[in-house]
């Protein structure tokens, strides 16, 4: 049965990641948007709050907490900072759980801590002529002596160019599809990696997005993660984790801006009134409630079903498409609420707006979630039919 009331501990965890928020990361928020700078600082005060690695097996210097506890830290950065919040992300799901999961017990002691430290991992799946249909990737990993050459062009790399770690999806050998994909882990100061472009984005800027090259890449067998075979199903399943994840900033992102909003219908008056007092206000404000509500709802019956494991595949893409989209409308209307005020960029909700507009897009796009649930949908009816 699901239990959604908050514990003492988890409301000392949410105060905590909240003063930080409040202290550490709003004062660097406009500069990171302005500037694409990432915010190294900011990183090593979460790293020192043990933000970082929430998730992970107490083993490895984690927190050993269920995944709830890291997306209620991750709701109260994002209500101030997607970017910050989307590197808590980051260093508690895919990659973290992927070697977690599928790792030697080798790879678990030596790539694990770094990231507990504040090392950024990042996660390379997608290329210039890969995105929805990863299965198409062609970076390819040739057996070489006692390991693999890797050659290949990745795009859209969250982290490119700051992060110590790559997990790459990579073909082996010439099988089509997913069947021919596994996953290695590559350090950032391989030989052979180049880092050639960081893409500017429309929003959750301070956080790269770049090109990663392999050109001939040495990589020693003991770095590969899950060869090819059952591996591309493994590696998705941590992938679920990450889409939840990026589901909860973008609540976050959409709570704060909620936050400011229900603030100013407040305090701003028109037609000697607040404006808060006008029914169109107040039911602009409900609407929101209501789809900000549903998220959480969605979102935190995904990550407590997860327990300290992965989020069922479609709970998470049902999270997550409802999130986006809900981000999306939220903000929007936040800022209407605003007047011109919203639409300048004195207050933070243009930003918000923006930041919000990532979530339909990456860790899979709102139109290939929908596929992926409409599948689950009809495969649960015929063997309903079957049973009936
Ligand atoms: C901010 C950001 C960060 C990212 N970070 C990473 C990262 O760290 N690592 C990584 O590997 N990738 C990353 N990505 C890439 C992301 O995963 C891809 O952008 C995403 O998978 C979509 O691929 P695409 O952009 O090539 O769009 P395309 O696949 O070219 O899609 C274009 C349009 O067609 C639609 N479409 C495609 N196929 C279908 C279909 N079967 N049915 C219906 N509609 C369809 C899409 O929904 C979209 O609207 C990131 C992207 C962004 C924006």
């Amino acid at each position: 049965m699901l239990d959604f009331t908050l514990t003492d501990d988890q409301k000392e965890l949410i105060a905590r990641a909240r003063t930080f928020a409040r202290d550490v990361v709003a004062p660097e928020v406009r500069h990171m948007d302005e500037t694409n700078e990432y915010p190294r600082s900011v990183v090593d005060g979460m790293a020192k709050e043990d933000f970082m690695g929430l998730t992970l097996p107490t083993a490895y210097g984690g927190g050993g907490r269920p995944l709830i506890d890291a997306l209620l830290v991750v709701e109260e950065l994002a209500k101030v900072c997607g970017t910050v919040a989307r590197i808590c992300v980051d260093a508690n799901t895919a990659v973290q759980k992927a070697i977690v999961e599928n790792g030697t017990e080798a790879q678990k002691k030596r790539y694990l801590p770094p990231i507990v430290a504040g090392d950024k991992p990042a996660i390379a799946i997608t290329e210039p002529e890969a995105g929805s249909a990863a299965t198409d990737l062609t970076t390819r990993a040739e057996p070489a002596e006692g390991g693999f050459t890797l050659n290949g062009e990745k795009r859209w790399i969250t982290g490119a160019g700051e992060t110590d770690l790559y997990l790459v999806f990579a073909r082996f050998g010439d099988v089509p599809g997913s069947a021919g994909i596994g996953a290695l882990l590559v350090p950032a100061d391989t030989p052979g990696l180049s880092v050639p472009k960081v893409r500017q984005m429309m929003g959750v800027r301070g956080m790269p997005e770049g090109d990663v090259v392999f050109d001939n890449c040495y990589v020693p067998a003991e770095n590969i993660l899950l060869p090819a075979g059952a591996g591309f199903k493994k590696l998705m399943g941590a992938y679920n984790l990450q889409r939840l994840g990026a589901a909860t900033v973008a609540l976050g992102i959409a709570q704060g801006a909620f936050d400011l909003a229900a603030s100013y219908a407040l305090e701003r008056e028109q037609f000697g009134q607040p404006i808060g007092e006008f029914q169109g206000i107040q039911w602009m404000l409900s609407d929101m409630y209501q789809q900000l509500e549903c998220s959480r709802l969605l979102i935190h019956r995904a990550a407590v079903n997860a327990g300290t494991g992965l989020p069922d595949k479609t709970e998470a893409a049902v999270a997550k498409v409802q999130a986006a989209e809900m981000a999306i409308s939220v903000t929007n209307t936040a800022l209407q609420i605003h007047g011109a005020a919203g639409y300048s960029r004195e207050l933070p909700l243009e930003r918000m707006v923006r930041d919000a507009r990532m979530f339909t897009i990456g860790g899979g796009t709102a139109q290939v979630q929908r596929n992926l649930i409409g599948k689950e949908i009809l495969k649960n009816a015929q063997r309903q039919r079957h049973i009936d």
